[in-house]
């Protein structure tokens, strides 16, 4: 925490607007807005949520088709199905880890010759690192399919200035435990357009009529975020720069630590690209260096240190089998390769003297890389 989310907390007791409204929501909305340079934003429940209701605003219907990265965590993909509509994932570029361009110009042609409604398209920008928005934007424009950002993991990351959330009509920030800044739970959707920011606050708070009595006359939903929670995250507001710059004085740990050994590759950051390097990920190249990314993995676990593989791809997840993929394999090889290593914001210098004695004891042990 960053230590004004209590203060904010008691003013929320203090006027008992221990709901889902009040002046944190407001203040809240109002920070990210002007953080993010302009837009309308409503916070709401969960990333996952913001996800679902952008959609819905997009008319998202059964039989739709959405496009989305493959390369990503599953509530990218999940309000897709809660729609009945049908996930069409497209791979990632090796460029930015995120959506190939290239893929889903393919995937937009094939799906309309057969006949397919394209709703949305669905980039994200993974692990903080902003997707190629130029050529992703230019596709959307030439087949007039509107862009809905997943730039849950991506507060704060921009390209030449031009915040990641701000490209597409709609985009959509989480605040869980575990992202960059968090109100423990809870998500933002953020737009340009007014109308449609204002629409998913409506449909938010269970769809109401203005009418004194309860009525309705669309489904509403149960997803605005509270006061309370709203409070945290006006705290974490006023330290999401610090987050940033911790979080990127990990990456530059790592690159100092790694950044030399052969066979291991860092999440690129391309020219005018700048990511709030929310995890620091890793490639490892076994044939290069001898040892695989589950080696230091466990290596890790075995001092009590926790890393991950990267998400693995949702047109390789059980659940998705049958859903339609286009890309020759990007992403199948980052999940083969990829790590994300500890990459919290309150990474002491004592928790990365042990992570770098554990990591050079795994490259030394092999046999064949010099450090
Ligand atoms: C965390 C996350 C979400 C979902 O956000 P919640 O607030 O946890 O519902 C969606 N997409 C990506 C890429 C995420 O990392």
């Amino acid at each position: 925490m960053g230590g004004e989310e209590l203060s904010f907390i008691h003013d929320a007791f203090n006027s008992n607007f221990v709901a889902p409204l009040g002046e944190n929501v407001d203040g809240f909305e109002t920070d990210i807005a002007a953080f993010t340079g302009g837009g309308n934003v409503a916070v709401l429940s969960s990333g996952t949520a913001a996800i679902h209701l952008g959609l819905i605003l997009l008319d998202v219907e059964p039989g739709d088709v959405v496009i989305c990265q493959s390369f990503t965590f599953s509530a990218s993909a999940n309000p897709i199905t809660y729609l009945g509509a049908e996930p069409v994932f497209v791979d990632s570029e090796h460029e930015t880890w995120n959506m190939c361009p290239d893929a889903l110009e393919e995937a937009v042609r094939d799906q309309l010759s057969r006949g397919k409604r394209i709703k949305a398209i669905l980039p994200v920008h993974l692990y903080g690192m902003p997707a190629n928005m130029e050529r992703i934007m230019d596709i959307a424009r030439r087949y007039c399919i509107p862009v809905i950002e997943d730039a849950a993991e991506a507060m704060g990351s921009h390209i030449n200035g031009k915040q990641c959330g701000t490209f597409g009509h709609l985009g959509v920030f989480s605040f869980n435990g575990n992202k960059i800044i968090t109100t423990s739970g809870g998500g933002a959707l953020i737009s340009d357009d007014e109308n449609l920011i204002q629409k998913s606050r409506y449909l938010a708070t269970q769809a109401r009529d203005p009418a004194p009595h309860y009525q309705h006359t669309e489904i509403g939903y149960n997803y605005r975020m509270s006061n309370i929670v709203a409070g945290i995250g006006r705290g974490q507001m006023q330290v999401i720069g610090e987050r940033i710059r911790q979080r990127r004085a990990n990456y530059e740990f790592y690159r100092g630590l790694l950044g030399s050994v052969e066979g291991i590759t860092f999440q690129p950051e391309p020219e005018g690209h700048f990511s709030n390097r929310w995890l620091t990920t890793v490639l490892i190249d076994p044939e290069i260096t001898g040892f695989t990314s589950e080696r230091v993995r466990l290596s890790l676990a075995a001092e009590n240190i926790e890393s991950r593989p990267v998400w693995k791809p949702m047109h390789q997840q059980p659940v998705y089998r049958s859903a339609k993929y286009y890309g020759n394999g990007v992403s199948c090889k980052l999940f083969k390769h990829g790590l994300c290593l500890p990459s919290g914001s309150n990474l002491s210098g004592k928790d990365r003297e042990r992570i770098a004695k554990c990591l050079k004891e795994t490259i030394f042990e092999s046999a064949t890389v010099s450090v």
